[in-house]
């Protein structure tokens, strides 16, 4: 019996190993929301560290809080709890409970944001996402906003950007008789210098700071390029501008500089004296 223990604790051992960092797959997930434990040194960091999916809403669907639901999206942890005499000893105690999710994330998980499984590559060294979050659709009071492509962000620009989608946006739309659809040519994480500009000083983009917005959809099919000209919507236009400005540190849109007359762009850049920059000239 004893051979026996000793014959499978190695295995025991690794195939839990194996379990908490192999690579996340890339879809199919259990739906699952759940709030975050905090980031771990990405070494120890295991796959269901990275944020669970949340199944799309229903566009009759009210935003439902979330359950905490660590232990769903950590099966593993469950054989862990139960203890395993071929193992006594491992990295990882047996019984030792999950870290709590950071403050940040608890909030995001219910802030109406359908999160996804954060990218392999959330940055390192001066490209780091602190306290990634991805996601790609805002459930609304009356619906969903989608973004065309799916942006990562540090977990507190990402909730200013819900909270702007699901009060602002969606109200400034409806003065407008109309429903916000969808976010598009949305841009987020991005490891590369201001404008692109390579050996520039780095944008906020590099460190998840930032989101870049081109288009807003109705759910009528009317589209309103934010970088437009046309009078039937420069009021919309001027409202989002309105609030951007208020919500946000910098806004840069067309008027700016040159490397924003096809998209809006904001941040939440940090500066001396609390010093914000609204650079957007509504045509
Ligand atoms: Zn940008």
């Amino acid at each position: 019996m004893l051979a026996l223990l000793c014959g499978l604790a190695p295995d025991a051992s690794e195939g839990r190993e194996r379990a908490r960092t192999r690579p996340q797959p890339a879809a199919a997930e259990k739906p699952v929301s759940a709030p975050l434990p905090p980031r771990r040194p990405s070494a120890l960091r295991p796959a269901t560290a990275r944020p669970a999916i949340v199944p799309p809403a229903r566009a009759d669907q009210a935003v439902k809080p979330v359950a905490r639901a660590a232990e769903a999206s950590e099966p593993g942890r469950a054989g862990d709890a139960t203890g395993s005499p071929a193992d006594p000893a491992g990295p990882f105690p047996m019984g030792s409970p999950l870290p709590p999710p950071s403050a940040c994330l608890a909030d995001f998980a219910e802030s109406g944001a359908e999160i996804l499984p954060n990218p392999a590559d959330t940055g390192s060294g001066d490209c780091e996402v602190e306290e990634p979050v991805t996601f790609k659709a805002i459930r609304t009071a009356d619906g969903t906003v989608t973004l065309d492509n799916a942006v990562t962000l540090r977990c507190g620009f990402a909730l200013e950007v819900v909270r702007w989608v699901r009060e602002d946006l969606v109200a400034i739309a409806a003065t407008d008789g109309r429903k916000l659809s969808k976010l598009v040519s949305t841009g987020g994480h991005a490891c590369r210098g201001r404008n692109r500009v390579a050996g520039a000083k780095l944008s906020e983009h590099a460190t998840g700071n930032a989101l870049d917005l081109g288009q807003l959809l109705m759910q009528d099919g009317r589209a309103v390029p934010l970088y437009d000209r046309e009078p039937a919507t420069k009021a919309l236009r001027e409202s989002v501008r309105r609030s951007a400005c208020a919500r946000f540190t910098t806004v840069l849109g067309p008027g700016a500089d040159a490397s924003h007359q096809d998209h809006l762009h904001v941040d939440l850049r940090q500066r001396g004296g609390g010093y914000k920059m609204c650079q957007w000239t509504v045509e």
